[in-house]
């Protein structure tokens, strides 16, 4: 059941007439809870909240399926406009951006020079841009992307995601490069990625250690405790500097623990998405965890007195609905 359920969800993350016209309905579903707001204005306090108590942010101003340059073009002056604002307003914070958003699915040159313009603005304030790693299908155009903008660029990074059995090569051709190490958010086949929770985080710890024992700073992006424990262990027996690697955790998960690792002195960095287009990254967050589903599902439909919300009733259905719809369709796929 625990698949069903995350299989579909990662089909309703991949469903562009939903992605679409989710942006439309502005925040709906319990979705303010992993997102911050619905501009960089709405984010900027909570960025400010953080920083106080010594946690640095990376923002992703939200975009998925961009396949017209108009809309290409407008990602990269919303991310132009938000870098100016980490800086007018001093904010410890850095930017996270996916190349699809920039119009890789477009043309790669017409990507890399939206992307420069983001880097070259960002290295003026000496802020770092970390490129979030998609879909498989996208991973080695990122990773050629990546290559090009190094050339001229020392501010821009990516991401491993350890489900992916080639990661540790990867590792070793950027190690040079800082890096955010997480799980994986996407369904992949077993043509290129683990499929079992054990093979998955036996290769994210793997990746961990390489990385912490190398020279380049790593986030360390996780919100397992199993394994944050583990690596804390790591660290101390091999007298890692804490300045060589973070942890992160995703904006609205695990806050006490977030605040707990900033205290107890490590680095710490909240990963804090934002704008109309959060359907996709919702979902995705839907299909890791059920209980984010209870979670969300009981600001939904109750009222703080416990009370059952009416309209709600209707997306409950609906969300029902989709559901018996997918299973069909899976079913007669297979037949
Ligand atoms: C900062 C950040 C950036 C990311 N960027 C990318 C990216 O660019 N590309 C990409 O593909 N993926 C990205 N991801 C998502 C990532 O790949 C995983 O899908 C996601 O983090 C879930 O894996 P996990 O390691 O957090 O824990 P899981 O493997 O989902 O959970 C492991 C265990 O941790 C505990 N746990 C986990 N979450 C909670 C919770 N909320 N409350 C209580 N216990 C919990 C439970 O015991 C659970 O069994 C990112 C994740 C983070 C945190």
């Amino acid at each position: 059941m625990a698949n069903l359920t995350r299989d579909f969800f990662i089909a309703l993350s991949n469903n562009q007439f939903l992605n679409t016209n989710a942006k439309k309905w502005g925040f709906r579903l319990g979705a303010d809870k992993f997102v911050a707001g619905t501009d960089i204005d709405s984010v900027v306090s909570v960025v400010k909240e953080l920083n106080n108590k010594g946690i640095s942010c990376t923002l992703d101003n939200l975009g998925e399926f961009v396949f017209e340059e108009s809309e290409a073009t407008q990602a990269k002056d919303d991310i132009l406009e938000m870098i100016e604002k980490i800086h007018e307003e001093n904010l410890d914070c850095h930017v996270s951006v996916k190349m699809t958003q920039l119009g890789l699915d477009i043309d790669q040159n017409f990507c890399i020079s939206n992307m420069s313009e983001i880097l070259s603005a960002a290295a003026n304030y000496d802020i770092f841009v970390n490129i979030d790693m998609e879909k498989y299908e996208h991973y080695q155009k990122t990773l050629d992307v990546l290559a090009i903008l190094r050339k001229d660029f020392s501010n821009v990074g990516t991401v491993m995601q350890s489900y992916l059995y080639r990661t540790m090569d990867d590792l070793e051709d950027l190690k040079d490069v800082r890096l955010r190490l997480v799980k994986g958010a996407y369904k992949e086949s077993e043509e290129v990625a683990f499929q079992s929770k054990e093979d998955i985080d036996a290769n994210f710890i793997k990746a961990c250690e390489t990385r912490l024992l190398g020279d380049t700073f790593t986030s360390i992006a996780t919100h397992d405790h199993h394994i944050i424990n583990r690596l804390k262990k790591f660290v101390k027996e091999n007298n890692v500097p804490k300045d060589n690697f973070e942890f992160q955790m995703l904006y609205g998960f695990r806050v006490e623990m977030q605040h707990g690792l900033a205290e107890e002195g490590y680095n710490f960095c909240t990963y804090i998405p934002f704008g109309n287009d959060w359907f996709g990254y919702f979902m995705r967050r839907l299909a890791e965890r059920p209980q984010n589903l209870q979670l969300v599902m009981k600001d939904t439909f109750y009222t703080e007195d416990n009370k059952l919300k009416k309209t709600p009733i209707v997306a409950g259905a609906a969300a029902i609905g989709l559901f018996a719809l997918w299973r069909r369709n899976k079913k007669k796929n297979k037949d």
